[in-house]
């Protein structure tokens, strides 16, 4: 039987980012476990773009992490280019709310030190000579964004971790998991591995091997497409002037992004309709695969792209990739302990693996070998879904993020998948007396209490509806005598001999 201190499952991007960090870290005797070969999940096939965009200060700086690993640390510790093009990336868009978000990101941005530029249309232009104008009412310009060759930068990451010291076992499945009690007994097609600690990143498979631990992860894969370009004729004549790359450019109101690809171009659609796959288990014989084109789903999404860029409509399709790609209920990753199983970890549910990868296994390996996460875990920590997140919820929360993938993200935004599953006694005569509903953790609880009744909350950044009641209730609270539902917080079972002088304390 082999010992190690640490086992991956899964040599994506994601696993194989945590064993180059353990590694770094001083962690090495650690072991990582593929069924096929490195990349050979979502990995491979990824169109590798990385950005600065977010609206959460943890996602961000874990996209900012994976940048500078891709585009300097891997390159000078390997002598080798990990292929990524330090194109930038721009937003553009014709809806006032959207400009106010993106001042809102540009705001987080200075505040993080990832600063981000405003766009006016002939800025537009300028940076990105190849996109019509019209009705855009400006954008926002991403500098330092780019996009990796993902697999470059898998192997570059996983021979310094070997050189570390890290073994990585390839074309070896993990078919069963058991803990004894002292270790996690990992069976696999070379053997059972006694591991003090195992890590789930199995991406895609992240639910099967999550089962195997006797868990239920939250996480659903949605299929994703983009297409590949033959040479474009303007793409091609700047290339050959010379000309720097074509910024990546997104329209989140039309859905797609188009970045550069040699003299071509790559369209990626996010259609509204996701289609979710194998909720229920990955087929076994699947592996490095993709499913066939299905270009119906998302041509109004390539019309609106080839109005936008012109030049799209001269290029014929080369290719088309269309593969899974996982989203939990709020398409942020599941990073950090595995609850409730000891020196159980995840690694997984990451919809953007590629640009979140190399921050997460650094987030990670920080949490294992310093016992706490380097920065806030809320927006990661897998304590966000609990047993309430069943396979419906899943699903449907999966289907509105993808849809979503390009929405307007208001402050204080309400997303309506998934609601009414955890009710206080209260709720209806809350809802009768005016209570506009929010979500936290599977549960409904007023937000603010409005004096009419079926009022629902503007979606703005700016002054909403219920700041005037908001402000009444706070008056109230202050002077006089205000009363809340709090049937949603947590409650503590303090039992023991001395639970009357502790509880004196607190
Ligand atoms: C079309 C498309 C375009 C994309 N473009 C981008 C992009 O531009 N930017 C971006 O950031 N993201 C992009 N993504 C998403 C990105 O590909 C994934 O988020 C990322 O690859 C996930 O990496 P991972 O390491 O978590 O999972 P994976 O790469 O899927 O790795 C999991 C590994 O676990 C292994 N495994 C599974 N079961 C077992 C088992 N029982 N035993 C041992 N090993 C096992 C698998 O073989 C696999 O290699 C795209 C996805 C798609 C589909």
């Amino acid at each position: 039987m082999t010992k190690v201190q640490v086992l991956i499952i899964g040599g994506g991007v994601m696993g194989v980012s945590l064993m180059y960090h353990l590694v770094k870290a001083g962690w090495s005797d650690v072991l990582l476990v593929e069924k096929n070969d490195l990349t050979h999940g979502s990995t491979w096939h990824a169109a590798g773009l990385c950005t600065h965009f977010a609206h959460n200060p943890t996602i961000q700086e874990l996209r900012a992490v994976s940048v500078r690993l891709y585009r300097d640390i891997l390159p000078q510790e390997t002598g080798e280019d990990c292929g990524f093009h330090p194109a930038g990336a721009m937003r553009i868009t014709r809806n006032p709310d959207r400009m106010d978000e993106f001042r809102h990101v540009a705001g987080l941005s200075d505040f993080t030190g990832y600063p981000l530029e405003m766009l006016t249309p002939d800025r537009i232009a300028e940076l990105h000579p190849l996109a019509r104008l019209d009705g855009l009412l400006g954008g926002i310009y991403e500098p330092d964004d780019g996009h990796v060759d993902p697999s470059l930068a898998t192997h570059a990451m996983a021979k310094i971790a070997r050189r570390g010291g890290a073994r990585i076992w390839r074309n070896c499945a993990v078919t069963g998991i058991e803990r004894d009690s002292a270790h996690w007994r990992v069976e696999t097609q070379k053997g059972v591995v006694a591991a003090t600690h195992i890590v789930n990143a199995a991406g895609t498979w992240g639910w099967e091997i999550g089962h195997m631990m006797g868990l239920n992860i939250p996480s659903v894969p949605v299929l994703h497409q983009y297409l590949v370009t033959d040479t474009v004729d303007a793409v091609q004549d700047r290339v050959a002037a010379g000309l720097p790359e074509l910024p990546i450019i997104r329209d989140p109101e039309e859905s797609w992004y188009v970045r550069q690809e040699r003299d071509g171009l790559i369209l990626g659609p996010y259609e509204k309709e996701a289609q979710v796959w194998s909720v229920d288990g990955v087929p076994p014989a699947f592996g490095a695969d993709l499913m066939p084109p299905d270009l119906d789903r998302v041509e109004h999404i390539i019309m609106a792209a080839m109005e936008r860029i012109p030049a799209l409509q001269t290029g014929g399709v080369k290719s088309v990739i269309n593969g899974p790609i996982t989203f939990t209920p709020d398409a942020n990753p599941l990073i950090g302990p595995a609850h409730g199983a000891k020196n159980a970890w995840l690694l997984n549910g990451s919809s953007m693996g590629v640009m979140e990868g190399g921050g997460a296994g650094w987030f990670l390996a920080h949490w294992m070998t310093h016992g706490a996460p380097p920065m806030d875990a809320l927006s990661v920590d897998s304590r966000r879904f609990g047993a309430w997140a069943d396979r419906d919820y899943r699903v449907a929360k999966a289907v509105e993020c993808f849809g979503l993938q390009f929405g307007v993200h208001y402050p204080h935004e309400e997303r309506p998948a998934g609601r009414g599953l955890r009710l206080s006694p209260l709720h209806d005569l809350m809802i009768q007396r005016g209570a506009v509903m929010g979500a936290a953790h599977g549960w409904e609880r007023p937000n603010w209490f409005s004096a009419t009744p079926d009022v629902v909350a503007d979606e703005t950044f700016r002054r909403a509806n219920w700041f005037g009641p908001v402000a009444t209730e706070v008056e109230a609270a202050s002077t006089r005598v205000a009363m809340a539902d709090l049937s949603v917080f947590s409650k503590f079972d303090v039992t023991g001999p001395d639970v009357a002088a502790f509880l004196e304390a607190l």
